[in-house]
């Protein structure tokens, strides 16, 4: 089963990819992780992209399609992938149809978390990851049960992101409006498009979620 996750940053795309990846045995692709994986290693891609990253702007079509239709062909990706954070454009998702059409794949379901804007802005400024095992939590709304630990590996270092406090989230709130929003109708079009309300409790939003996909896993 090969899906896309859409929604703005903070509507919990990265939590339900996860969850996702576990119920139905295919891969989270997030192609924020695969850059901030190249901005660490310092990779050409890495320099570029870092600043435009640091901005809250998208990083150049090219770069992504690229990126994207390499990541697709690596071998965990035969049983399906869930794409966290791409395509991003018009250009990213004409061309990810492209690539799909090369390779004999098809698209199975897009889903769309629908999130207030006005909840975004605490919900990203909060958030924070376990270093060692990727586990997110919020200052506010997921504490880990021990403070200082977390819960899925017991490792007690952290990390935040540079591009989540509030200017750069404000910046990547209406990036998505701009650029990304309007890649809607064209799912729609295709007939593909579903919605779920990313406003519910997780756990909900996954129950949403799962009376959508399990018909088509099965
Ligand atoms: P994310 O982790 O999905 O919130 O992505 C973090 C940042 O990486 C974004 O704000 C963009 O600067 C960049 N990025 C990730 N995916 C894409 C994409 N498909 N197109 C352009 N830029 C992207």
């Amino acid at each position: 089963m090969n899906l896309i996750l859409l929604g703005p940053p903070g509507a919990g795309k990265g939590t339900q990819a996860k969850r996702l990846q576990d119920r139905y045995g295919i891969v989270q692709i997030s192609t924020g992780d695969m850059l901030r994986g190249e901005v660490a290693a310092g990779t050409e891609i890495g320099r570029e992209a870092k600043a435009v990253m640091e901005a809250g702007k998208l990083v150049s079509d090219d770069i992504l399609i690229r990126m994207l239709g390499a990541r697709i062909t690596r071998p965990d990706c035969a049983r399906g992938f869930i794409l966290d954070g791409f395509p991003r454009t018009v250009p990213q998702a004409a061309a990810l149809d492209r690539l799909l059409a090369e390779k004999a794949l098809k698209l199975d379901a897009v889903a769309e978390l629908r999130v207030d804007d006005g909840a975004l802005v605490d919900r990203i400024a909060g958030r924070y990851t376990c270093a060692k095992c990727g586990a997110g939590y919020h200052d506010s709304f997921q504490k880990p049960k021990r403070e200082g630990v977390c819960d899925t590996c017991g490792a007690s270092e952290f990390i935040r992101r540079a591009d989540d406090n509030r200017a750069t989230v404000i910046a990547r709130l209406e990036a998505y409006h701009r650029q990304t929003a309007p890649i809607l109708p064209h799912y729609a079009a295709q007939g593909k498009l579903r919605t779920v309300d990313g406003m519910a409790e997780i756990d909900e939003v996954s129950r949403q979620l799962n009376a959508i996909l399990d018909p088509i896993a099965a």
